[in-house]
């Protein structure tokens, strides 16, 4: 088992092992003292996992029982934040109870900012079940749903008592949905280079997947840990999402979130090119591993479009913006300018000049 702790505002452990998913009642059992637990999952990922989670749960003790919501973000709202409450309410859940968020980041998101709620906050185990979550979720204790016009706009910071992740559940996932979560690893490889680069350029990536899962982890939690409250070091975890936010936008969120920082690296990559702060071996890789794993290199959507998407991204002070800048795979730096040097870099990295 490989564990990983996360000192936060709260100290707990990520947990990182294959087939582990039917050990999450003795884990609930270590970081709870209560009698009842409460699942909260989707309709993909319950069908599939939901009886061995609460079988685990029942075995060490529990009395166990799921809330199931639609699987996609249209679930992540208000109205199935207090439709939870609800149900642990009804099940008579307390304070001293556990909540169990089993899904991809939807759930994690959601099922975390229920348990921050309910009755002030009760104790959390996150089970994330796709590799967006497991490498981007379970660091970090934001927690949120969508209101309608603004996602992520509803939620706080609220650190789980442990993560445990399974990297045999990510079988099941759908492919595309394993690319989405890979852009966040190349990501974490561009940022610090090492070991995640020899994994991703293996040509299959499965019998290493606690191994990266737990360099994703080590590498968010290195971030998260000096800067808890998303207000410096944190920015560098923005890596191609100035951008890739603006083409999600630009879509009409029709490009999910990892394709559109796949893009959104790789004209930054370009970008950083032209500027002559990298060499041209950078972005070629960057590129190279987005299109191994059928991840986008570039949008269709206009320059304009995208740039006046971006002036209204909430990472946004005023009137500057941090962009993290690529000097190699492995070396990045901030650069805090002027929102318009967006322009400049969406210019460039779509092969125009200055
Ligand atoms: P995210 O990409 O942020 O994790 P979701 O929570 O929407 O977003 O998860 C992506 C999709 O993958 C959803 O349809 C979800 O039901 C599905 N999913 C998540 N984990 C698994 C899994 N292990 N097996 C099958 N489907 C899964
Ligand atoms: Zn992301």
């Amino acid at each position: 088992m490989k564990t990983v702790n996360i000192n936060a505002s709260k100290s707990y452990e990520v947990y990182i092992e294959k087939g582990s998913l039917k050990t999450a009642g003795e884990l609930a059992k270590k970081i709870s003292k209560g009698t009842k637990a409460a699942v909260i999952s989707d309709s993909n990922v319950a069908p599939i996992y939901g009886e061995t989670v609460l079988d685990s749960l029942r075995s060490a003790g529990f009395e166990a029982d799921m809330f199931v919501i639609e699987a996609g973000e249209s679930s992540k709202n208000p109205e199935n934040l207090v439709e939870g409450a609800n149900f642990l309410l009804e099940k008579g859940l307390t304070r001293s109870d556990i909540v169990v968020a089993m899904g991809g980041g939807v759930i994690t998101d959601l099922g975390g900012l229920l348990a921050a709620m309910y009755q002030r906050g009760i104790s959390l185990l996150q089970i994330p079940t796709s590799l967006l979550a497991m490498v981007d979720s379970s660091v970090g204790g934001k927690t949120a749903v969508n209101l309608k016009s603004g996602k992520n706009m509803f939620g706080v910071f609220y650190q789980p008592s442990a993560v445990l992740c399974d990297s045999e559940v990510l079988g099941t996932l759908p492919v595309e949905e394993f690319s989405n979560g890979i852009a966040e690893v190349i990501k974490y490889a561009v940022l610090r280079g090492g070991k995640l680069v020899d994994i991703l350029e293996k040509s299959d990536v499965t019998p290493y997947l606690d191994e990266l899962i737990e360099e994703c982890v080590n590498i968010k939690r290195d971030y998260v840990v000096s800067d808890e409250f998303d207000r410096g070091d944190r920015q560098f975890l923005n890596l191609g999402h100035t951008v890739g936010h603006a083409i999600e936008r630009g879509s009409n969120f029709s490009v999910a979130h990892g394709s559109a920082v796949a893009a959104g690296m790789c004209i930054m990559a370009r970008a950083c090119e032209k500027i002559g702060v990298s060499s041209a071996d950078t972005s070629k890789w960057i590129e190279k591993m987005c299109e191994k794993f059928a991840l986008p290199t570039d949008t269709d959507i206009s320059l304009e479009e995208l740039y006046n998407d971006s002036m209204a991204d909430k990472k946004r002070e005023g009137k500057s913006l941090s962009f993290v800048m690529i000097k190699s795979v492995g070396e990045c730096y901030l650069n805090k300018t002027d929102a318009t040097y967006m322009k400049e870099i969406l210019t460039l990295g779509n092969g125009g000049e200055r």
